[in-house]
């Protein structure tokens, strides 16, 4: 044997990494006494405890407190009771802490690899380099962010005791990206791990009471749902983070809907792997080893579904067949495991399940011919081949090592299958061509998009999903938003619609001589149900009808704003333009409009005319903001940049209040326009005809047909119907509590993003309901990661 066939003959030895501190630790803890509340550790109040065991073995790790209500109430007081303190504490004084921290947890840094490992059952290499050293970043960059928040957030608060809830995927990390911006904003937590990996949150809790963080800032609770919906449903908690499936995540939309409470749902994905022809192909192999078999493919935008361009596909297939059977399944704890078990019996029963249905729709399911392990939750990685797009493979997140593949023949259709799902959590694109890979980018329903690479994270940069993989970002400065509040200045509480007046049936020759009608697709249509509704002034006298819209126009409204490209495809320059045009044409018309709105309102000529002068007004600030609320670009600790791009919602409902019936309309309207989005407007159920007067303003402003469509009726029917709507985006409703609350609880179907009053208006004329408040929420964040270098 030369050298070079001994080189090639050469077995990987075994390269184990120690465990005994670990095991020396777990011996030396009383988890029957794991419950990190107020800064002691205390056993459940219901003395019951759930077990978490080896992934690889099977065997029993330890049997930890399972928390029940009373001890969810008893984190909230400590939270509470420490939540004056630390939010009044010094922006540097919160920094000294996040500091100290990461630096404790970079002592320990081992520890809570080992640990990690043999909790989750992910390879060493991995919870070593990626998950530990990531979490400590966390820390350490939100550091910066509690100093820096008086001066980057002007008017900004933290929201108050913050509930949070995290998957078994990155026990870790997914605790570092909740607790970190948390405390750096100022807020307290009740942190709630999975039941399958409590471990690395207790070593965190014992760094909590090392690093001098004060005594109920930071609590951690172990328990499963029910412990869980406790958080949820806690009246003392401000806002819910969840971290989890699109089922729970629901259940948790649900929940909080009407209670105020502020949400972010990061959930689940079926994230697209997109190779064009022209990609450098061993480069993707490798990309997509790490794109569908890091953590065993338990990774929420794991890269599950294989879009390949067909004159590559064989190419690309064999090379990713010869590549699986090297990959190494073993031992977690060994350095050279590239694919470790299953965190559990149950996951990996529900992973053989969707293969073995997916193999039933027709896939092809290939897998190396390699050895597993004798005990532990272990499974192949899986190739699936001549998976239709309806497969469940292709639809289903399986969260596990199975790859689906699908080809494509040309650019639009490689966007079309990408977007074939109703999730948006994350794409890769691979080309060679920059230029093709940044027209691509935008076109993707996804919140992160990697160009050549894959599962490239940093705190810096934001990361959250489209569509049903949830609403809210985690990291950058996007992601303290979420811990943060501005005061809006809010105005009285609104009462439930009390249009007096019954349907009336349209007719020609109708006594009254007006009937305004709707304004669907760029012109003014009856309503479906030809139907209208009678107008009173404010001195009780008829004063016209507007039309009764009903679901069938709600839903022709929604495919006008769908079906609008020129609106959202403008550039920010053309739209600023015309929003400066619909301001000059409402401006030659002031005097009727505000005439209008003395007539149906009561209000004072003065005063009306005001109102109309504030609504031009907030029209130009809109018309010149348009152009100017951009992303970010940022520069991870990598040789890569990321561009944090603002892109419009999509089809946004707006359900505008009465009071101040032209100004609240336009100052909902104006903010979503200016970024692009589309809109379907229920003006005020007592004052639509101001609304209806609009039209014409519109129709002469070079607005495109369908990018404002406007439906008059009931506001808690029509409000309804926008929630359910599947293809409405966002939904912004200031109507009446029972509104709102029936608006968020209705939006689940899509998880659209739901901005409610909660029953109360804002003082419309004042500034402070304007400006960037509006525009964050008329815009998504997408993170477009570019590498450079050879
Ligand atoms: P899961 O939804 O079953 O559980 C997540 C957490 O919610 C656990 O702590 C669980 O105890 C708790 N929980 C369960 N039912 C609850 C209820 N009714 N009320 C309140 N809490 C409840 O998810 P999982 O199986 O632990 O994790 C896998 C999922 O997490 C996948 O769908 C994955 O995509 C997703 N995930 C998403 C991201 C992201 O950033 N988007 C990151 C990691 C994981």
């Amino acid at each position: 044997m030369n050298i070079l066939e001994r080189y090639h003959a050469m077995e990987y030895g075994p390269a184990p990494e120690a465990r005994n501190e670990v095991d020396a630790w777990l011996a030396a803890r009383d988890f029957g006494k794991a419950l990190f509340i107020g800064g002691d550790w205390k056993a459940a109040s219901g003395g019951k405890t759930f077990e978490t065991s080896e992934p690889s073995s099977g065997k029993l790790l330890a049997k930890v407190s399972d928390a029940n209500a009373a001890d969810i109430d008893a984190a909230v007081a400590a939270a509470t009771k420490a939540l004056p303190k630390w939010s009044a504490s010094s922006g540097y004084s919160r920094a000294k802490v996040l500091y100290a921290i990461g630096r404790a947890m970079q002592r320990h840094q081992r520890l809570f690899a080992v640990l990690e490992t043999i909790d989750n059952g992910k390879p060493i290499r991995e919870s070593r380099d990626i998950d530990v050293p990531l979490a400590i970043r966390h820390f350490i960059y939100h550091a910066g962010w509690a100093q820096a928040l008086d001066k980057d957030f002007p008017g900004q608060k933290g929201v108050g005791v913050v509930g949070q809830i995290i998957p078994w995927n990155f026990p870790l990390l997914m605790l570092a990206w909740k607790i970190a911006p948390a405390l750096a904003a100022g807020c307290t937590v009740v942190l709630k791990p999975a039941e399958f990996t409590p471990l690395t949150s207790i070593l965190f809790a014992e760094i909590c009471e090392r690093a001098g963080v004060p005594k109920g800032v930071v609590n951690i609770v172990q328990g499963g749902p029910e412990a869980g919906a406790a958080i949820v449903n806690h009246p003392g908690i401000q806002k819910i983070a969840f971290t989890g499936s699109s089922e729970v995540g629901k259940i948790i939309r649900k929940a909080t809907a009407g209670s105020g409470k502020k949400l972010s749902l990061e959930l689940g994905g079926k994230s697209a792997f997109i190779v064009f022809e022209d990609a450098d192909l061993d480069s993707a192999v490798e990309g997509l080893v790490d794109g569908i078999w890091f953590n065993q493919g338990q990774v929420c935008c794991a890269g599950s579904r294989l879009l390949v361009q067909e004159g590559i596909a064989d190419a690309l297939i064999a090379k990713v067949k010869t590549r699986m059977s090297r990959l190494r399944v073993g031992s977690p704890l060994d350095k050279n495991t590239d694919i470790g078990p299953l965190v559990d019996l149950t996951q990996l029963d529900r992973v053989k399940g969707l293969v073995a249905e997916g193999a039933k729709q027709g896939a092809v399911c290939w897998q190396p011919d390699a050895a597993l392990p004798s005990s532990g939750y272990y499974h192949l990685p899986t190739l699936a081949t001549g998976v239709s797009p309806a497969n469940i493979l292709a639809q289903e997140e399986v969260f596990g090592p199975v790859l689906a593949t699908m080809t494509f023949r040309n650019t639009e259709e490689a966007i079309e299958l990408a977007n074939n799902t109703r999730y948006g959590l994350a794409a890769s694109v691979w080309s060679e061509n920059v230029n093709l890979a940044l027209h691509v980018a935008p076109q993707l329903k996804a919140g992160v998009v990697w160009v050549n690479g894959t599962n490239m994270f940093d705190a810096a940069c934001g990361f959250g999903g489209y569509r049903e993989s949830g609403f809210g970002r985690e990291g950058g400065r996007e992601g303290m938003f979420e811990y943060l509040a501005a005061k809006l200045p809010l105005g009285p509480v609104i009462k439930p619609a009390t249009l007096s007046a019954q349907p009336v049936e349209q007719a020609d020759g109708s006594a009254i001589d007006r009937t305004a009608k709707l304004f669907i697709g760029g012109k003014q249509v009856r309503p479906d149900g030809n139907y209208s509704i009678a107008i009173a002034t404010a001195k009780g006298k008829l004063v016209g009808e507007v039309g009764l819209g009903s679901r069938k126009d709600i839903r022709d409204a929604v495919s006008a704003a769908r079906a609008c490209k020129a609106w959202p495809e403008a550039t920010a320059y053309n739209r600023s333009q015309v929003l400066y045009y619909l301001a000059e044409n409402l401006s030659g018309r002031a005097g009727e409009f505000a005439a209008r709105l003395t007539e149906l309102t009561g209000a004072t000529p003065k005063a009306a005319r005001e109102e109309v002068d504030q609504s031009i007004e907030r029209l130009f600030l809109y018309a010149g903001l348009a152009d100017k609320f951009e992303g970010r670009v940022h520069q991870p600790p990598a040789r890569a940049v990321t561009l944090a791009l603002h892109e419009p919602v999509g089809v946004v409902g707006i359900v505008a209040p009465d009071t101040s019936p032209l100004l609240g309309l336009i100052s909902l309207i104006a903010p979503a326009l200016a970024m692009g989005n589309t809109v379907v407007a229920v003006p005020s159920e007592r004052y639509p005809l101001l609304a209806t007067d609009l039209y014409q303003v519109i129709e002469y402003s070079d607005v495109p047909a369908g990018a404002i469509n406007i439906v008059t009726g009931r506001t808690a029917e029509l409000a309804g119907v926008l929630a359910k709507h599947d293809d409405v985006d966002g939904l912004w409703v200031f109507a009446d509590a029972e509104t709102c609350a029936k608006a968020e609880a209705e939006s689940i179907g899509n998880l659209k993003r739901v901005w409610s009053g909660n029953g109360r208006g804002l003082e419309w004329a004042s500034d402070e309901a304007a400006g960037d408040t509006f525009l964050r929420r008329a815009v998504e964040v997408k993170n477009v990661w570019v590498p450079y270098g050879d």
